[in-house]
């Protein structure tokens, strides 16, 4: 994990944040190289999940909203982590496990819990809590913490100004549930999409960006008709459309993915199932987005804590009924984590080792580098710096890099994920003999006519 942390600072994909005030726990910077991958994911997800269906129609909710949503959601109430805090040095860690075992360390007096077993910490911080000489407990028992960021809202200064940062996008969906109903031509089954910032005060945030404090989510609420019977094969496509996404959109490692059924008490009270997609990243492998078959909490809520009806009325039917609803809720950080890890690997060219990033190029931050073979020939440079305009006029986010040998430029190029490499040659200029592309991952090359390289481009890139 810590070459993963390394690599992304050294390439500009992923830098602490406020860096040069010793950065600030939980939150994270985009450099020019993240920040295109986050946006090609996004792009991805948005394309697949809105663009190509008709049934799902999108939203772009404000951040904060009326405070009321949050009481209604249950979120003032409920939306917290078990915290424990050490008497002695105040620190505080996020209970992992809601139950947790204590020990008897002197005679029969209960002093201490079983650290690793019921609070998040790592092995550096537990050399922090200082062993229980006194023989009181050294850590208190655990305790709800809100995890909602607070902010104000207006001049006045009591609590009418309270507000909070939307903990999840998903809330947004369902307060413009009846809005979207009423001005798209949509019936149900169908759902709103919605990618966005969301904010929690984690206790410990953690492993770099897939625990953090500001983070974004791609959510979907996909309303379908209440029913004992109705969820389960909705609930079932919305499982293998994620699958399908993650796998042949995004291009991750199958061997690196699995399912994770929640049973019984990891269930929210109000959902009828709820099955996360796991990824084996460095530390572990942890939840990388869940699918939820929600029932129909939250517009019930929302019609409670309002007085708006948020009801559907079947035309077929006859019949009027609060939906229920399929929620599949990816994180766009973690998501972005996962591709990393996926994409990280290292062979042999030539006899020496390489590292690279093979990135799928429908979300390679950069798609291609145009490399002339030498820097000094006006020839070479102006049909070089031609094709380079072209692929930026169409749209990719190409380098031009006419800097050093062939070889080495081949290799700064693997290692930011650059799946082709165009070279223009003398051959190019003066037999017009075309380009030669090199492929990344094989490092094999072919020779095409230089008209035929976006074409060649856009069928690697767009499919
Ligand atoms: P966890 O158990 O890891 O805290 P969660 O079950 O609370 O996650 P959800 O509320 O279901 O997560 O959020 C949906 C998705 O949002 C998660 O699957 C994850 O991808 C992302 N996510 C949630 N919390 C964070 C966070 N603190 N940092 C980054 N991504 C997050």
């Amino acid at each position: 994990m810590e070459e993963i942390v390394s690599l992304c600072k050294r390439r500009g994909i992923i830098f602490p944040s406020s860096d040069i005030y010793n950065g600030y726990a939980g939150f994270f910077d985009y450099g020019p190289l993240g920040s295109e991958l986050k946006k090609n994911l996004k792009d991805v997800w948005w394309n697949h999940f809105v663009t190509q269906r008709e049934d799902v129609v999108g939203l772009d909710s404000s951040i904060i909203h009326n405070p009321t949503t949050w009481q209604s959601s249950g979120h003032l109430d409920g939306f917290s982590d078990p915290m424990v805090d050490c008497k002695e040095t105040k620190l505080r860690f996020r209970a992992d496990q809601l139950f947790y075992a204590p020990v008897i360390l002197q005679g029969s007096r209960v002093i201490s819990f079983t650290f690793k077993e019921v609070i998040d910490a790592t092995p550096e911080e537990m050399k922090l809590i200082p062993s229980p000489a006194s023989g009181k407990p050294t850590l208190t028992a655990p305790r709800d913490f809100n995890l909602m960021f607070e902010t104000r809202v207006g001049a006045a200064v009591d609590d009418s100004s309270v507000a909070y940062l939307r903990p999840e996008t998903a809330q947004g969906i369902f307060i413009n549930f009846k809005n979207v109903l009423n001005s798209s031509r949509q019936k149900i089954p169908f759902g709103i999409a919605q990618m966005g910032k969301a904010f929690r005060n984690e206790i410990t945030p953690r492993n770099f960006i897939f625990r953090s404090r500001e983070f974004e989510q791609m959510e979907v609420e996909y309303f379908i008709p209440p029913g004992d019977d109705v969820w389960e094969p909705y609930h079932q496509k919305w499982m293998d459309a994620s699958k399908d996404f993650l796998l042949n959109e995004i291009g991750l490692r199958e061997d690196l993915i699995a399912w994770d059924v929640h049973e019984g008490n990891k269930l929210a009270h109000y959902a009828r199932a709820c099955t996360d997609i796991t990824f084996k990243f460095p530390f572990g492998t942890q939840e990388l987005m869940g699918i939820a078959a929600r029932g129909n909490y939250d517009l019930t809520q929302h019609t409670e804590g309002s007085g708006k009806s948020l009801e559907y009325y079947d035309e077929e039917t006859k019949e009027k009924y609060i939906p229920h609803c399929i929620e599949p809720s990816l994180g766009v950080d973690r998501l972005l984590l996962a591709v990393i890890c996926s994409a990280y690997a290292e062979d042999e060219v030539g006899g020496e080792k390489r590292n690279f990033l093979k990135f799928a190029p429908k979300i390679a931050p950069i798609k291609a580098v145009i490399l002339p073979l030498l820097k000094n020939k006006p020839q070479l440079v102006e049909v070089a710096r031609n094709l380079f305009e072209k692929l930026q006029k169409r749209g990719y986010n190409v380098q031009y890099d006419a800097a050093g040998a062939v070889g080495r430029r081949y290799r700064r190029a693997d290692e930011v994920g650059i799946p082709f490499a165009i070279t223009i040659d003398f051959e190019t200029v003066e037999d017009d003999a075309g380009v030669t592309i090199r492929d990344r991952d094989t490092t094999e090359q072919i020779r095409i006519p230089i008209d035929d390289v976006i074409p060649y481009l856009s069928k690697a890139i767009d499919g």
